[in-house]
């Protein structure tokens, strides 16, 4: 069945005045002015007034749950799809956490699949928190090669209590099979890098510029604006060439010791002065929040959710005057790229047909489209995961 949205008003992410758009085969067919098709061969869908935008992308998601950090009774659920439909999140990066053990690849790949059968698409990263990483095929370049989720490695944690404690070396190593995995199947294969509070921050991945021949394009640091020290060291970092993620789920506790809120961390980046398209959020869905006491008591624990992404980009632009243009490449056109999802992140005939319709005065998912398929329709929810 062929789609056709009237009189939208186009935010591709770039704007782009006002046009219909036909969808059909999962793809957007045209973008004109006036598209008239009789009325028996599609769904009509009225947008007058509304934004038409790409349908967002969260490239660190624990689609398969993680958490576990306090003991077995604290491991995350996965990911409902009504989250992602709710959220206006077409496309999900998978990811394993801390917890590389009893969640594993298989699991993690399993999830990302049945999520791709109810309607969204999906990808994943190869490994976990640890290096050496815990890979499906022998390495981390075949799984690159041989399975078609598969675009990078990670989340590796570095500068974290958590994290296995790598060696420079052995971090080196992780990020040259990615690339060489990545070129030879021409993927990202991207390095996903989980940043703790340690003190030694970003250093590896400065020493990765400038003691190798890889690139700052290979690794995609997250965490970044979780205290104020790292998230300047990210100011230079991002000014310097390298890619910059902020996470939107959070806690009133984390924001209280210091954790920037992601709407003011793009504000003072773009400031700063760094290129727009480095900047990217994520939610880190599924994962859990931890509230530890002084003494390092479990005190709460929630889990994060991909429904906190939009909202952190609705909040750059009705708090801290961001054009909704640049806002939006946050979670659509710059993950795009830097995952290298050539047919994600905008709005153009040939790209794949996901879709987000914003109410214009309060910036509310109205309407969601992924792959063709309408989840939701004027806010009201159109499918649901096979047990919701
Ligand atoms: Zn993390």
């Amino acid at each position: 069945m062929l789609i056709l949205i009237k009189n939208a008003d186009i935010y591709a992410p770039e704007p782009g005045g006002t046009c219909d758009i036909l969808l059909g085969g999962g793809k957007i067919l045209r973008m004109e002015a006036d598209i008239r098709i009789p009325r028996k061969y599609c769904e009509v869908i009225d947008a007058r007034n509304l934004k038409a935008v790409p349908g967002f992308i969260d490239g660190h998601v624990h689609i398969m749950g993680g958490g576990g950090e306090g003991g077995f009774a604290n491991r995350t659920p996965d990911l409902p799809l009504t989250d992602a439909i709710q959220g206006g999140v077409t496309t999900v990066v998978g990811c394993l956490g801390t917890d590389g053990y009893t969640r594993n690849m298989a699991g993690l790949l399993a999830k990302a699949k049945g999520l791709e059968e109810e309607g969204i698409s999906t990808f994943a990263y190869s490994g976990s928190y640890g290096v050496p990483l815990r890979t499906l095929m022998p390495t981390l370049e075949e799984d690159l090669l041989f399975i078609d989720k598969i675009i990078g490695a990670g989340e590796v944690a570095l500068s974290d209590h958590r994290s296995s404690q790598p060696t420079f070396e052995a971090f080196a190593q992780l990020v040259a099979m990615a690339r060489r995995g990545g070129m030879l199947s021409g993927k990202a294969g991207i390095v996903n890098v989980h940043l703790g509070d340690g003190p030694r921050g970003l250093d590896f991945l400065r020493r990765i510029i400038a003691e190798t021949e890889l690139s700052a394009t290979q690794m995609w640091p997250t965490h970044i604006n979780r205290n104020p020290h790292l998230f300047e060291e990210g100011i230079t970092y991002a000014k310097a060439g390298g890619f910059v993620d902020f996470t939107t789920s959070t806690l009133p506790s984390y924001l209280e010791e210091g954790e920037i809120p992601c709407a003011k961390a793009l504000r003072r980046m773009l400031e700063a002065g760094v290129d727009p398209g480095h900047i990217t959020f994520t939610s880190d869905g599924q994962g859990s929040l931890p509230d530890w006491d002084r003494h390092g008591r479990l005190q709460d624990i929630q889990v994060g959710r991909v429904t906190s992404l939009f909202p952190a980009v609705r909040q750059a632009v009705q708090e801290e005057g961001i054009p909704l243009e640049t806002a939006l490449r946050v979670i659509t056109a710059n993950p795009a790229r830097i995952l290298k999802l050539k047919a994600k992140g905008r709005l153009a005939p040939g790209m794949d047909a996901d879709l987000v319709l914003l109410d214009p005065h309060n910036l509310e998912v109205r309407t969601v489209i992924a792959k063709g398929r309408l989840l939701m329709k004027s806010g009201k929810l159109m499918a649901k995961g096979t047990f919701q």
